[in-house]
């Protein structure tokens, strides 16, 4: 089945197809390492972990995916400044931070992850070119690109220079020939951090390290270039001006944008003060919580973020592992098991087309909601199937094992569904809980009592038990191996 993917440039979905198939060259915009990232800023890397997999694990490309740390910045040295430590330092230590934060929410490397500092060399050179390309000029010690001399500039954007400056957005500036002109190189200040440069010292504009970057790592022309919306303009189209001004070539085939995070109506910011840094959520939720989160909205829509969102993702997963826990109990997860199964081809099926379902979604543009749509279908015909606290049988197992795998299949591209069933849904019916104000002592204390008037066949007070904790949220069963129970899914 084909890829589609919409393309910011062509505003329509394309069919995705690659310069040098099965290479795929991907980009994507780093974070600024100045300070801990929050829950919005982490929305990309999300997303373009499952964009990576996907064309890896379905289509069988083979990706190359970089992505930069900006770590010359006025924010670092704002810090750096503050902190009284250099910027270097600064800047090594919110790498740090943000690779333990990637890594914490289980996503995976790229290949590369250049630095600005480590491409000076490549930076002057790219500069230099666009000046004696005559498309860029200096200006007091700065270098600043001319947007006349780039006739499709705002191609990406939809925005006409003209009608930004009639607009009277944009500062006039004497030294710019065009209002709109951005710099590529900005003289050094005092107490900056600079580099020696044709035009005397100083340092990069932001713009111009990604252009920079992309040339020395992947190479004139890449397949994929992602980013938060926000990019589009002006990052993203200048990237555009100052690479196609360079090289001539067309720059990116398929630009991927997703949408922003919100907090109470409100784009989340640090500025705003709206936030909530990934290291303060991961230390209440688990990682895939804020994965659920991200990828049960479409990537080009909006994202709440709030308690009911939380709550929401809580309660997704919850079901998903509430089953995953039943197939565990028949044993799904000891792989000596695997040879045994007596086949099941009924519920097999049921499974196919569930999968054909979730490859669907994911091809119409990585459409995440429909695929948590089909996951649902599964959970739900599995919930039919099977009841917790059987007697184990052959075909109790091979239903939790069809089940088991679909789940992590479909899990697997967006780092999803890989947890041990029983530990996870024990944490997430702990987190279920806390939203009521049930403690686990009070329901056991219930529990043991309806399991004795059982046993005392006193079925009448054992029901009254059952409904009173029913109406708490809480649901039982009575197994082979004793009474379980949980929280309500
Ligand atoms: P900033 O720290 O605002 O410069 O943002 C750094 C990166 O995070 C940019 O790529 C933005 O696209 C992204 N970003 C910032 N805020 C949000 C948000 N609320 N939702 C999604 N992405 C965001
Ligand atoms: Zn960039």
């Amino acid at each position: 089945m084909a890829l589609k993917v919409y393309n910011s440039l062509t505003r329509i979905k394309e069919e995705f197809l690659p310069l040098n198939p099965p290479a795929v060259k991907m980009y994507v915009c780093g974070p600024t390492v100045y300070n801990f990232l929050h829950v919005g800023n982490f929305r990309v890397y999300v997303v373009f972990n499952l964009v990576r997999n996907w064309l890896e694990s379905q289509h069988g490309y083979d990706v190359t995916f970089a992505m930069n740390f900006t770590d010359v910045d006025d924010r670092i040295i704002e810090r750096s400044h503050e902190e009284k430590i250099p910027s270097e330092e600064v800047a090594e230590k919110y790498i740090v931070e943000f690779k333990q934060d990637f890594q914490a929410l289980g996503l995976r490397p790229h290949e590369m992850n250049p630095k600005v500092t480590e491409c000076m060399p490549e930076i002057t050179d790219f500069v230099k070119d666009l000046v004696q390309k005559e498309k860029a000029y200096q200006a007091d010690g700065d270098v600043l690109f001319a947007i006349d001399s780039f006739a499709e500039y705002g191609k990406l954007s939809g925005r006409r220079p003209e009608d930004m400056i009639a607009g009277t957005r944009v500062e006039i500036d004497q030294k710019k020939k065009n209002p709109m002109d951005f710099a590529l190189w900005k003289s050094a200040k005092p107490g900056e951090p600079f580099w020696e440069s044709d035009w005397g010292p100083g340092r990069p504009g932001w713009h111009i390290e990604c252009s920079a970057m992309i040339l020395k790592h992947l190479g004139e022309q890449i397949d994929i270039h992602g980013g938060g919306m926000d990019l589009i303009f002006p990052h993203h189209e200048n990237e555009i001006a100052q690479s196609e001004a360079c090289t001539g070539k067309h720059f990116v085939r398929y630009w991927m944008h997703n949408n922003m995070l919100n907090f109470s109506g409100q784009k989340m910011s640090k500025s705003l003060g709206n936030f909530i840094t990934v290291r303060e959520f991961l230390k209440t939720y688990p990682a895939e919580v804020y994965k659920w989160m991200i990828l049960s909205v479409h990537y080009r829509s909006v994202c709440d973020f709030g308690e009911d969102a939380v709550h929401r993702a809580v309660g997704g997963l919850a079901k998903v592992y509430s089953a995953l826990a039943v197939a565990e109990s028949y044993g799904a997860w000891k792989a000596e098991n695997t040879n045994l199964v007596a086949k099941d081809p009924a519920f097999d099926k049921v499974a196919d087309a569930v999968w054909l379902k979730a490859i669907e979604s994911l091809d119409d543009d990585f459409n995440t909601p429909e695929a948590f749509a089909a996951l649902y279908e599964l959970i739900r015909q599995f919930n039919t199937q099977v009841k917790r606290g059987l007697k184990a049988s052959p075909q109790w197992l091979a239903k939790s094992l069809i089940f088991k795998n679909m789940v992590q299949k479909i899990g697997q591209p967006m780092a999803l569904f890989q947890e041990q069933p029983s530990v996870f849904l024990r944490r997430l019916d702990d987190l279920l809980l806390q939203k009521t104000q049930l403690s686990r002592a009070e329901i056991d204390v219930l529990v043991t009592e309806r399991s004795q008037a059982r046993a005392e066949k006193n079925f009448r007070r054992s029901d009254e038990l059952r409904d009173q904790l029913l109406a708490m949220g809480i649901s039982v069963s009575d197994g082979t191996d004793g009474t379980h129970w949980e929280v309500l899914k």
